[in-house]
């Protein structure tokens, strides 16, 4: 019976602790996201970093050390894939992000663009 209550209280206490560490990730994902802040990242490194509320336009090119091309855009607030060369176009069709939780990714070319403490590879 004594072993029994043990069991249960541990398992309540790994239960709390996952829930609690669920929460911390939770709330530094969602922290992170609510930034303006977004960093672009080429083969897993930072190559540049943009700060959506300035309300600028522009665009950039990011090619990566083979060569492949993806045009950048930042508009309104907001930062998209306008052009690439890679072959499923999968990131140019990609919703623009702006500060999203979720990043653009361009696998073929290995591009992230993620808002600051998102994601980072
Ligand atoms: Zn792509």
């Amino acid at each position: 019976m004594k072993q029994r209550t043990i069991k249960i209280i541990l398992a309540l206490i790994i239960i709390l602790t996952l829930i609690a560490a669920a929460a911390g990730v939770y709330f530094i994902y969602f922290n992170g996201a609510s930034t303006s802040k977004v960093n672009i990242y080429s083969e897993g490194r930072l190559v540049r970093s943009v700060d959506l509320s300035q309300n600028e336009s522009y665009s950039f090119d990011v090619i990566n050390s083979k060569g492949n091309k993806n045009t950048v855009t930042v508009k309104d607030g907001m930062i998209s894939v306008s052009d690439a060369d890679c072959p499923d176009k999968i990131c140019v069709n990609t919703a623009g992000i702006k500060g999203d939780p979720h990043p653009i990714i361009c696998v073929p070319n290995q591009l992230i663009i993620s808002a600051e403490g998102a994601y980072s590879p």
